[in-house]
């Protein structure tokens, strides 16, 4: 098995067959071998920094129904709450001095946050904080509303594809959702600029060893800056309720294996993964991750914006989340950095 790990370090691509064994195998020695060559690609490239990323959940409107998800419109039990623009402005105010250089702007897709209104606020930040970069995550939009959100100053845009397979896609989204448009949204942020992520959920329910060899292919083809992955969490207002967690183990080969495949790109340490494993995202960072991405939200919204049960940090300051993170990172050998953390193809 270590000669397939090699060979994935000297040409970043396995056959289908190569990279099943990978992700199926369970010989501890093996693994920490694959570990170990994905932190010896990072570090070549990112040293031992970790880039931080505040997370501003500003509202948990949406008016789409994904079937896994604890906001979808259908659950009537979500309390839903929207931030004030002046909230917005008061966590980045927060978030920059406790030294974040990167502002993710994420939400649910609330038809409230039109371009008219994401626009003014995307040049605010950028004009208040000049040295931050500003992350979006608000979901499908046509081609001609992200080009104005570029416009007004936005830098990244993080859109899950969650699964790169048409038939998996539609068993986990209701019918009006379309897997051609999620994809070509994602090829659209890239045309019009954006460092773009996308990523996968990993054990979703009906999900294949073969689904997430496809969603490897769909990486080394899209060639993403970003890949968010995380194990599936269930949610007990959804329909998937009484599926299980996704698998910390396999989540932890996929974030080596990709982190080899695709050397420069910023991989972060989930939530989703902390949550499902109270070390997860150390484990991730030894794993090959080189983000993390402490709650900047108010105190007071956190516990709303679930979109799986028992989600960590939801109660901390943000003062309090960073410092744990800090204390986290340290603990496994590596620093949390102030840089806006780019990729390096855009520094
Ligand atoms: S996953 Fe995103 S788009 Fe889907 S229901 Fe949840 S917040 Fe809305």
């Amino acid at each position: 098995m270590k000669s397939i790990i090699d060979k994935l370090v000297k040409t970043r691509d396995l056959t289908d067959e190569e990279f099943e064994q990978l992700i199926l195998c369970e010989d501890k020695e093996t693994i920490e071998y694959l570990a170990a060559k994905a932190r010896e690609v990072r570090e070549k490239i990112y040293g031992k920094d970790v880039y931080l990323r505040g997370l501003i959940e500003f509202t948990n409107y949406c008016k789409n129904d994904c079937l896994y998800c604890g906001i979808r419109r259908s659950n009537k039990n979500a309390e839903r709450y929207r931030l004030t623009e002046e909230q917005i402005l008061n966590c980045c105010e927060v978030g920059y001095k406790l030294g974040f250089r990167t502002f993710v702007l994420q939400g649910g897709e609330d038809a409230y946050f039109s371009d008219e209104v994401l626009i003014p606020l995307i040049k605010e930040i950028k004009e208040k904080y000049p040295d931050c970069a500003l992350t979006l995550s608000v979901g499908e939009r046509e081609k001609d509303s992200y080009q104005k959100l570029f416009d007004a100053g936005a830098d990244r845009y993080l859109l899950r594809h969650e699964t790169a397979d048409k038939e998996h896609y539609e068993s986990l989204h209701p019918a009006e959702l379309s897997f051609d448009h999620r994809m070509q949204c994602l090829w659209n942020l890239k045309e019009i600029g954006f460092q773009v992520g996308c990523g996968m959920m990993i054990g979703s329910p009906y999900q294949t060893v073969k689904h997430l060899i496809k969603d490897l292919r769909f990486l080394q083809d899209f060639k993403p800056e970003m890949v968010g992955i995380g194990p599936f969490i269930p949610h007990h207002d959804t329909p998937f309720a009484d599926r299980e967690t996704g698998s910390v183990d396999i989540t932890l080969k996929l974030l080596s294996i990709i982190r080899i495949m695709l050397p420069e790109v910023l991989l972060p340490a989930t939530t989703a993964l902390g949550t499902a494993d109270g070390l997860g995202r150390e484990k991730g960072i030894l794993a090959g991750a080189n983000v993390v991405m402490p709650n900047l939200s108010p105190t007071d919204v956190r516990g709303k914006y679930l979109l799986y049960d028992n989600k960590i940090c939801t109660g901390d300051e943000a003062a309090e989340c960073i410092r744990c993170m800090t204390l986290r990172v340290q603990k496994v050998g590596y620093e949390v950095v102030q840089k806006r953390g780019d990729h390096i193809r855009f520094i």
